[in-house]
């Protein structure tokens, strides 16, 4: 029998979601695993529908520290704030410092807000999921006389997601969708995006492209030239960027963790990255929870291959991956490559992936 080692993850991200339900694996392999992560996992999937105000929070929601429980795997329900190299040591917000031999990240991405100030009260950013739950709340408050007053900053897919949920509302007066280049969707087949565009349109949304750079002032956005833009709330939605942790040095990268192909760090064979934080060597990724999905199985193998001197797998990302984006109102747009689809049978597609994936996580 090989001696235990210590493997500390750090999040309870997609791909580590995997691995807590498949602990006893990491435990037949020699590991002590301990796990830094909030004691519940919000999923994305279902967060622009939430948010909005459309669906049940509950929906989206798993209960990491049970899957923990059945691990086993000793949960210390937090953040972790620091990470030591030297001494192999991570620090925790209580102040908790734990040893590893082998560590792992999947701590997901933050929004990028180059030009827009946050912190006021009116702004509510998209990343992490804890934040864009205050759009919710706020939503059940509007101003006395009138209907919600909202922009939303970002045409990216989380913005138009966002900004097609909030159209839907009953309770909405206004809804402004700005995107700093020239065309909102770019990332879409064309003909979508010109779809996407009159769905908005259709219900009202105003777009403004090639808005910025734009300020807050007080309740109001303030656009390049000078309009001024009054907002009840405003979301920031301009793009997932990984968190300060994975940034900092010694580490982290501009980019999040460097990993190769192996989900190992470029230059640290006992530390290993997955999902949004992780910078995919290889080749650039977009954050989409597919990869950290995916990426899952392939860490608990490194792990087991580690234990027993078998070569490192690799992960090997599909070419086209499919993506829904869900649009309120009843209706998704799913895409993959070239190919896409608006209406109601995404929505039922999109609903139908996300409830078997959360299932696994719940029984
Ligand atoms: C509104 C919105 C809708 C989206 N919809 C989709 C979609 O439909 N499909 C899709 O594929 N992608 C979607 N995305 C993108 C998706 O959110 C990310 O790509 C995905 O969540 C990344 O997964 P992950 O496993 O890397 O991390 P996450 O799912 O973000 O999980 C990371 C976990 O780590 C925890 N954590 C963070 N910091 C620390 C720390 N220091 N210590 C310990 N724990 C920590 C967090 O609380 C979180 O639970 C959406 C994004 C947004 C903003």
């Amino acid at each position: 029998m090989p001696p235990e080692r210590r493997l500390l993850l750090v999040g309870a991200g997609h791909a580590h979601l995997h691995l807590l339900r498949h602990a006893s694996r990491l435990d037949a392999a020699g590991y002590r695993t301990t796990l830094v992560a909030p004691a519940r996992f919000d999923y994305s999937g279902a967060a622009s529908g939430i948010a909005a105000g459309g669906r049940d929070p509950a929906e989206g929601r798993i209960d990491v520290a049970a899957l923990a429980r059945h691990g086993p795997v000793d949960h210390r329900a937090g953040r972790v704030t620091d990470v030591d190299l030297t001494t192999r040591t991570a620090t925790t917000d209580d102040g908790t410092r734990l040893d590893w031999d082998l560590v792992s990240f999947n701590i997901g991405s933050v929004v990028d807000v180059p030009p827009v100030a946050t912190g006021d009260a009116t702004v509510v950013e998209v990343k992490p999921l804890s934040s864009l739950a205050r759009l919710r709340e706020r939503l059940e408050h509007p101003p006395t006389g009138r209907g919600h007053h909202l922009t939303v900053v970002g045409g990216g897919a989380s913005g138009l997601e966002l900004a097609a949920h909030l159209a839907a509302r009953a309770d909405t007066d206004r809804v402004h969708l700005l995107e700093y280049g020239p065309r909102i969707g770019d990332f879409l087949p064309h003909r979508a995006a010109r779809r996407l565009v009159g769905l908005l349109e259709g219900r009202g949304v105003r777009i403004v492209t090639d808005a910025g750079p734009v300020r807050v002032d007080g309740d109001a956005l303030v656009l390049r030239g000078g309009t001024r833009l009054a907002h009840d709330i405003l979301v920031v939605a301009t793009g997932l960027a990984p968190p300060p942790l994975a940034t900092r040095s010694p580490l982290g990268g501009r980019d999040g963790f460097p990993v190769r192909a192996t989900l190992q760090h470029r230059d640290h064979d006992d530390v290993y990255a997955a999902g949004d934080c992780a910078d995919f060597l290889p080749m650039s990724l977009p954050r989409l929870g597919v990869h950290g999905v995916r990426q899952g199985p392939v860490l608990l193998a490194a792990f087991e291959a580690r234990a027993t001197g078998a070569p490192a797998p690799v992960y090997r990302p599909q070419e086209h991956v499919l993506s829904i984006l869900d649009l309120g109102g009843g209706t998704a747009l799913a895409v993959r490559g070239r190919w896409w689809w608006l209406g109601r049978s995404s929505l039922a597609l999109k609903r139908r992936i996300d409830r078997r994936w959360l299932a696994t996580y719940r029984s």
